[in-house]
């Protein structure tokens, strides 16, 4: 079972679609019983949609920092 850290640790190689299928499944397991982490893949899913310019329906700017702000502050708990 994993960890939300073991998750964040594999977020971005899952987004990047660079894990095998083992750990994928670990992963969407993981966000199916985790909401916390669910909101954290989701929300950087869409970021890296907009950044690469793939999504025709960017989100507002405001929710966008209030999203973001959440996520470094994720990230920044799990520096700790
Ligand atoms: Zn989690």
């Amino acid at each position: 079972m994993l960890t939300c850290k073991d998750f964040l640790n594999e977020l971005s190689d899952y987004l990047d679609e660079c894990v095998d299928a083992e750990v994928r499944a670990k992963l969407e397991e993981h966000i199916t019983e985790c909401p916390n982490c669910w909101v954290i893949a989701d929300t950087t899913k869409k970021t890296i949609r907009i950044y690469k310019g793939m999504d025709p329906h960017p989100i507002p700017p405001e929710v966008e920092s209030r999203l973001m702000q959440a996520l470094e502050k994720k990230i920044a708990a799990r520096r700790k």
